[in-house]
């Protein structure tokens, strides 16, 4: 079956200095990548091994484990020797963890040099380390961490109290002549992390990490980064994305890689085209499409499904896409890239889309 078509319009993307995190490039023009954080305690190496194995094979380009504790630092190297994808650190306050993530190989390091300027001024010797390492650190600023001294003079966490903030720890390795610098500013709230990175793409050069942080369950937590990242995304602003969920990291990459899809930025793996279903249904099209979703998760190659619920938008919809069933009287019509190739039994509409999409192309007969 053919690859679905590319997007008609995509945004220009925002010029930014480029680093690059392990393998993967970030800004400057690269495809905009996709990232998790594991939710394993990093010491155990087994599990969270195997959860980047998961988050790998769902499509996640770059993986940040946190690193709280002497005992998950020490466990770095192995980490990040078996690791598909580059591994970040995630560092609060430590120096030394830093200083033992470099050294272990981490791809790059999250850390804010406020934090450890406050504690054991180490700021210099980082910037030292990651340049020798070839290691750029992000920095990081979420809606509970902004500078005291900007949150007092903002008032709150607005925009203008993130950016000042994050250009502010910036500073601090810029005053070492570090530069190898990636950005987050991060809200719970989408409109204020879409003013705040607007604002932050007109001040500086960095790439950007977009965030809604702290977003919620799975459903709204899908909604609300969308929201964010596609209003961000649109204006080429974003370079690397994490969808904040409280849900499975497999479920973040997953919600990633459909905003980015949808902006044109990824080509579509499985793309679901269903109807909401309305007076006219004649067959239960929620389970259906969730059958059909089911049945192609995974599937290797790009593709479009029409699932519809009755016969008045329903061939319409599926000859414009690669399958495609219309249902009605118990019954559906299947297509195949436009073309009726059978009626089947309603309980063997599923069956049927699988086997046509596993038929090589041409070889269908229609009806
Ligand atoms: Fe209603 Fe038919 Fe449209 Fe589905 S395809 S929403 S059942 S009119």
């Amino acid at each position: 079956l053919p690859a679905a078509p590319p997007a008609q319009v995509r945004a220009r993307r925002r010029r930014t200095r480029q680093l690059r995190v392990g393998t993967v490039p970030v800004g400057g023009g690269a495809p905009v990548s996709v990232q998790t954080m594991t939710t394993t305690n990093t010491a155990d190496v087994d599990a969270t091994l195997r959860q980047i194995a998961e988050v790998t094979a769902a499509g996640c380009d770059i993986v940040r484990v946190a690193v709280p504790s002497a005992d998950d630092a020490r466990t770095l190297p192995k980490i990040v020797v078996k690791s598909p994808i580059p591994v970040i650190a995630d560092i609060h306050f430590q120096p030394r963890h830093v200083f033992a993530a470099i050294d272990a190989g981490c791809a790059a390091v999250r850390v804010n040099p406020g934090n450890i300027k406050k504690f054991d001024d180490r700021v210099g010797e980082i910037a030292e380390a990651a340049t020798v390492a070839g290691a750029p650190i992000r920095i990081g600023v979420n809606a509970g961490s902004p500078d005291p001294r900007l949150l007092a003079k903002h008032g709150a966490a607005t925009p203008e109290a993130l950016v000042e903030s994050a250009l502010w720890e910036c500073s601090l390795f810029e005053e070492h002549g570090f530069t190898d610098l990636k950005i987050a500013v991060k809200h719970h709230d989408p409109m204020t992390v879409i003013a705040a990175n607007r604002l932050l793409a007109s001040r500086c050069d960095y790439p950007l990490h977009l965030g809604v942080t702290e977003a919620g369950p799975a459903f709204q937590g899908a909604i609300k980064s969308a929201v964010a990242f596609a209003a961000l995304l649109g204006e080429g602003i974003g370079d690397t994305i994490r969808g904040s969920l409280s849900a499975d990291p497999v479920e973040q990459v997953k919600a990633a890689h459909h905003i980015l899809a949808s902006l044109g930025l990824r080509p579509r793996k499985l793309e679901i085209v269903s109807c909401p279903g309305c007076g006219r249904l004649q067959v239960d099209i929620h389970q259906l499409a969730a059958r059909v979703e089911a049945a192609f998760d995974g599937f290797p190659h790009p593709l479009r499904i029409a699932v519809m619920g009755c016969v008045v938008n329903g061939p319409g919809e599926s000859r414009e896409a690669d399958l495609g069933v219309s249902c009605g009287n118990g019954k559906g019509q299947i297509f195949v890239r436009g073309r009726v190739v059978r009626t089947v039994a309603e309980h063997r509409v599923v069956d049927t889309l699988v086997e046509e999409a596993l038929t090589p192309a041409g070889s269908s007969a229609p009806d």
